[in-house]
């Protein structure tokens, strides 16, 4: 089994109902749920010019037990993203649900499709804030080397 840490974040429609469903679909498809953080509400970031402001973000990140290597895990994720209709219009714009493999292990991938690390985890306190709730100490854990790579 290895254990993984998600990022779950939501800023259209039903924005709590969205992050709930996408917990109940990550068990359904057999992801364990170790530890699930608060919910908490963010500013966007890094989205498209503001030719149309985008609301607030509700950000929660888990923590996980699965036996989906990395890129099934990604593919379990890209699913639930379909499954509550996410549709991709622009990188960072808005979406009714993302999940973002945040670490997977120790592993450090870095493919077109995967990279993990997430390369933009440690630079976006919606991820680092509710990270260190539900793990204390992991960040300070994590070599230099690792946050290096991206
Ligand atoms: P973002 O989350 O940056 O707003 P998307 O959710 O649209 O953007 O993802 C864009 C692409 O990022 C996906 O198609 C996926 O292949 C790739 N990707 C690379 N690394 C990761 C990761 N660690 N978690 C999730 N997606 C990733
Ligand atoms: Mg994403």
């Amino acid at each position: 089994m290895a254990t993984a840490y998600l990022g779950l974040g939501s800023n259209l429609g039903d924005r709590a109902g969205n992050i709930a469903k996408a917990a109940a679909l990550l068990r359904e498809r057999g992801v364990i749920l170790l530890k699930v953080s608060t919910v908490i509400e963010t500013d966007p970031v890094d989205g498209p010019p503001a030719a149309e402001p985008q609301s607030k973000f509700l950000n929660a990140v888990v923590k996980v037990e699965t036996r989906l290597s990395p890129v099934e895990l990604l593919d379990c994720c890209q699913a639930i993203e379909q499954e509550l209709g996410r549709v991709r219009t622009v990188v960072n714009g808005p979406r009714t649900i993302d999940l973002d493999i945040l670490l997977y292990d120790r592993l450090a991938i870095d493919t077109p499709q995967l990279k993990v690390p997430h390369p933009r985890m440690f630079e976006r306190a919606f991820v680092l804030d509710p990270l260190k709730e539900i793990e204390p100490g992991l960040l300070e854990e994590l070599s230099d080397a690792c946050r290096q790579i991206h």
